[in-house]
């Protein structure tokens, strides 16, 4: 063995040694990565599993729903539970003990609805526009104590509530709003609006409130994936069939809900809705409940 070949033998030893160190250093790299990717999966996939159905959404007729989330809070929205069409709304309400939240979109009675006497029973602190809390407290009876300035907000606006499980944002709608009691005159109440409500590992539910179509919608689902939409269709007072289809289309959930009809001979009917998603080519799963049913989310 000359000097040469000695040296290009030790050279290339070294060479084969740097080789392998350095792919023993990638694979062991590689390999903690796949397990990091894995563990961050599977923790996905479990917190998915223990999170789904966790949720529950129970409609009670015309706007009103119940929202359990999977920490077991309680809201109410547009709480109308002793309407024409739920026949158990005395008795739903006897038995709510316990409320979190009530969310009211805008002062009309079939909105506003039970949320004064179920408040005063459990304690409840009301969501709503400042303008519509405090018409609720000086012409409703809204305990004062329960309008603070914790879930009071306004349009562009979101509130953190029930130590962050649950989210409420404040979309406009075109309406009116106003809070009479009986006889009295309409008094001021704010401007109507809708509620996305984001729930902490459970879904992101729009309430259009009573609203027409407008065009704004779109921006919703820029900001954040609807999952759900429950979207008034009954027509004379808010937006019918057609541009609910329309109102839809712009805010791209996966399901829809429609509500706000088969009360006062509202004209909007869920078939027709359903007609009207599938001319305009609506992708988003239409739902119809029935009063008292519930949803897992
Ligand atoms: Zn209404």
């Amino acid at each position: 063995m000359n000097k040469f070949t000695s040296y290009t033998t030790v050279a290339s030893m070294n060479q084969w040694i740097r080789v392998w160190k350095n792919s023993f250093v990638i694979a062991t790299a590689l390999g903690v990565l796949i397990l990091a990717i894995a563990i961050i999966g599977l923790n996905d996939l479990s917190s998915n599993a223990q999170s789904a159905g966790k949720t529950q959404l129970q409609w009670y007729g015309q706007s009103a729903f119940k929202l359990t989330t999977p920490e077991g809070n309680v809201l109410l929205i547009d709480p109308w539970i002793e309407n024409p069409i739920n026949p158990d709304g005395k008795t739903i309400i006897a038995t709510l003990n316990k409320v979190d939240l009530i969310l009211v979109t805008h002062g009309h009675f079939d909105h506003a609805g039970n949320a004064v006497e179920i408040a005063k029973k459990t304690k409840a602190k009301l969501v709503s526009t400042y303008d519509l809390g405090q018409a609720m407290v000086h012409h409703s009876g809204y305990p004062k104590d329960l309008v603070g300035f914790e879930t009071q907000g306004n349009f562009g606006g979101e509130v953190t509530l029930l130590n962050g499980e649950v989210k409420v944002a404040y979309i406009p709608a075109v309406h009116s709003s106003s809070v009479a009691s009986d006889g009295s005159p309409a008094n001021f109440a704010g401007n109507p609006g809708g509620f996305l409500i984001s729930v902490k590992n459970g879904p992101v539910i729009y309430h259009t409130g009573d609203t027409d179509l407008f065009s704004d919608m779109k921006l919703i689902p820029q900001f954040r994936k609807v999952n759900l939409m429950l979207t008034c269709i009954g027509g004379q007072f808010t937006m019918g069939p057609l541009r609910a289809a329309e109102a839809v289309k712009l805010v791209n959930p996966s399901t829809v809900v429609p509500m706000h009809y088969g009360v006062f001979n509202l004209p909007g009917t869920p078939a027709a809705f359903s007609q009207a998603l599938q001319r305009q080519g609506v992708k988003s799963q239409m739902k119809v409940m029935k009063v008292g049913e519930v949803l897992k989310l």
